[in-house]
């Protein structure tokens, strides 16, 4: 008898990416004044890889004393700096620049290590884009009025810059390249779950011999970041980060004459019409929700689904949940890695109890979480009311929160029922429908049938809660110069 066979089990070996290459230091001092130091006050804290609650190295943390010393540097170079010719000053961004794609693999694991996002992405995206950001403003430092409407540009002085942990070298290429494209010198602190990858753009800065005190990396917690912006002698803070945390920083920087940006938080609607080719958009809204685990200020976390194809769309998200691979982060297989740090866990894990407790209907694809590290599996809910929690604040991890809607008028009047206004998403066959959807939506990026995509060259930032100003293209020099 012969059996005809209708499915093939079967699954992929595993694909461990090497970490022998990997050039870390037991212990880091603090970058000033083109050097590591040890920390005046501060105490040395170990860096945990989220996905094994094993230590990589010991980084040492910045406290006052220390970040006067790294504005005080920052100043003593920013005039030499500022003298030099936008080609000089352009020829040092392209040599970082080269350096991060010579040290791109080395660079991926350590950003996978430490922040426990797969080494796909931080192959595919992170660093590549970080890259691309200094090659991006290295062309830009000789060209500085075309960027401002042709008027004369003068820098700001000292950028006193901050980051989250969710792309951690891509955010410290957002902030440093513009701004010492336009002549300002910088003191950057990295987020305390993932300063890895900051601290070897220090290195590659001594490679590329970018000049003493130019760039400064302080690592710390808030309390750092608190003292940092709290500081005097810094003439422009540039923030990422949460809104509370944004909102904190405007208000001690009142009345200082210190010039701001602010990239804060969001809950982004991706919006799904019924004339939108649905298989491409599920790909879409899988990529808007579980890229980063979800750890992504624009992630497309409120899905706004035409309710004549809602069923549809869900059965079919539903399926292709099942097929994501959930794990190890250094392996190259993995679609969805480890949640950033415990405290993160414990945020995913209350918003989602709430989510359940206020009726919405929870779905999670069953797999096999490791026994140790930080793990959350993709996550749907339906039967989700625009007044739940759910549907209203930043879980930032996988978990996406489906709400239909009617008419076009029933989708913008909801996907602009937010405080926040970073992003969105509008999937449609009709270009006209998606121009007229997108100028309706109170949101700063807008992609059409595509979610997630990045370039330098686009200007990237929010509206209402989600902050002011803008980073990447010539729209991301703005915040860095004086215009006469
Ligand atoms: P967070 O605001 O707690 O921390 C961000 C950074 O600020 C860290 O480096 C932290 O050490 C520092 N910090 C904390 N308290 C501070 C204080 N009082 N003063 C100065 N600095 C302080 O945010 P998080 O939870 O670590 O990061 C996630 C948040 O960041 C999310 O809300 C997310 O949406 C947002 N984010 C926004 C963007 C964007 O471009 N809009 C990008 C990435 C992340």
């Amino acid at each position: 008898m012969t059996r005809a066979r209708t499915a093939i089990a079967w699954d992929y070996a595993p694909a461990p990416e090497s970490t022998d290459h990997v050039r870390l230091r037991d212990s880091y001092g603090l970058f000033i004044d083109g050097d590591f130091r040890d920390p005046r006050e501060g105490a040395r804290v170990p860096s945990i890889n989220p996905s094994t609650e094993e230590p990589i190295a010991e980084v040492a943390h910045a406290g006052p004393a220390d970040l006067r010393r790294a504005i005080d540097a920052a100043r003593a170079a920013q005039p030499r700096w500022a003298s030099l010719s936008g080609l000089e000053r352009g020829k040092y961004l392209f040599r970082i620049a080269r350096l991060i794609q010579e040290r791109a693999r080395e660079l991926a694991v350590v950003e996978s290590m430490d922040g426990g996002k797969p080494v796909r992405e931080s192959r595919d995206v992170d660093i590549p884009l970080a890259a691309a950001h200094f090659f991006h403003y290295a062309g830009w430092a000789d060209k500085l009025s075309y960027g401002v409407g042709g008027r004369e540009v003068a820098p700001l002085g000292v950028a006193a810059q901050i980051v989250p942990w969710n792309f951690p070298l891509l955010m410290a290429a957002w902030k440093l390249a513009p701004a010492l494209a336009c002549g300002n010198t910088a003191v950057l602190k990295p987020a305390e779950t993932t300063p890895l990858s900051a601290l070897l753009l220090a290195e590659i800065c001594q490679e590329a011999e970018l000049p003493a005190g130019v760039v400064q990396i302080v690592p710390g917690d808030g309390a750092t970041g608190a003292a940092l912006v709290r500081q005097e002698g810094i003439d422009k803070v540039a923030f990422t980060g949460s809104t509370s945390v944004g909102k904190d920083i405007q208000a001690a920087l009142a009345g200082r004459g210190v010039s701001l940006t602010l990239e804060l938080g969001g809950k982004s609607a991706n919006i799904v019409f019924e004339d939108a080719a649905l298989d491409q958009a599920v790909e879409g809204i899988v990529n808007g929700i579980f890229f980063n685990q979800g750890h992504v200020c624009c992630a497309g976390s409120r899905l706004l689904i035409q309710e004549s194809v809602a069923e549809t769309v869900v059965a079919r998200l539903w399926e292709r949940m099942g097929r994501l691979r959930v794990g190890d982060p250094l392996d190259k297989n993995t679609d969805v890695g480890a949640i950033n740090s415990r405290e993160q866990l414990e945020r995913i894990d209350e918003l989602v109890s709430a989510g359940e407790g206020e009726g919405a209907v929870r779905r999670t694809i069953a797999c096999d979480l490791p026994e140790r590290g930080y793990w959350f599996a993709p996550t749907l809910f339906t039967e989700v009311a625009p007044a739940h929690r759910i549907a209203v604040e930043e879980i930032f991890g996988p978990v996406v929160s489906v709400l239909t809607f009617r008419t076009q008028a029933e989708a913008i009047d909801k996907a602009n029922n937010s405080p926040y206004g970073l992003a969105a998403g509008v999937w449609t066959d009709k270009g006209a429908k998606a121009f007229e959807v997108a100028s309706a939506l109170q949101a700063g990026v807008v992609w059409q049938n595509t979610y997630n995509h990045f370039d330098p060259s686009a200007a990237f930032g929010g509206y209402k809660e989600s902050g002011f100003g803008r980073e990447g293209g010539p729209a991301g020099l703005r915040p860095y110069v004086r215009v006469s």
